[in-house]
């Protein structure tokens, strides 16, 4: 049997996942309070993978770093490397929310994406 988390909701419920019998690929799962925490731990047990949240350095003052996170899933064997591109990346002009920072990171399909407007973060430490 094996235990994780569901992180497909803040209420972290505790899965319990076992072998059903013989049968590759099928399991008895148990903990969930939803059906998304079957799809998870079904997921979790194939092709575990994660949206990314992170920073990337940029030229302004006013702000070094912005945040930014991938506009899909990436599959969790491939995220250090995802990160490496993500820290290679150094942005010299304005970007606002949702803008592509890196299109089709490592040929996945997935871009990185601002999750702040470059501008809103200028006005604010104007006050
Ligand atoms: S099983 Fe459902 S309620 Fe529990 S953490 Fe997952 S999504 Fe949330």
């Amino acid at each position: 049997m094996r235990e994780i988390i569901c992180i497909a909701c803040p209420v972290g419920c505790k899965l319990k996942v076992k072998h059903k019998g013989e049968l590759k690929g099928q399991w008895i799962i148990e903990g969930n309070l939803c059906e998304k925490g079957i799809e998870f731990a079904k997921n979790e047990l194939t092709n575990p993978t994660r949206v990314i949240c992170s920073t990337v350095k940029t030229t302004f003052k006013e702000l070094p770093r912005l945040p930014v996170r991938t506009d899909g899933e990436i599959a969790k064997e491939l995220i250090f490397e995802v990160m490496k591109e993500i820290n290679a990346i150094v942005l010299d002009y304005h970007v606002e929310c949702s803008d592509i920072v890196l299109r089709n990171v490592l040929n996945t399909g997935v871009n990185i994406i601002a999750t702040m407007d470059m501008l809103d973060a200028k006005n604010e430490k104007r006050g």
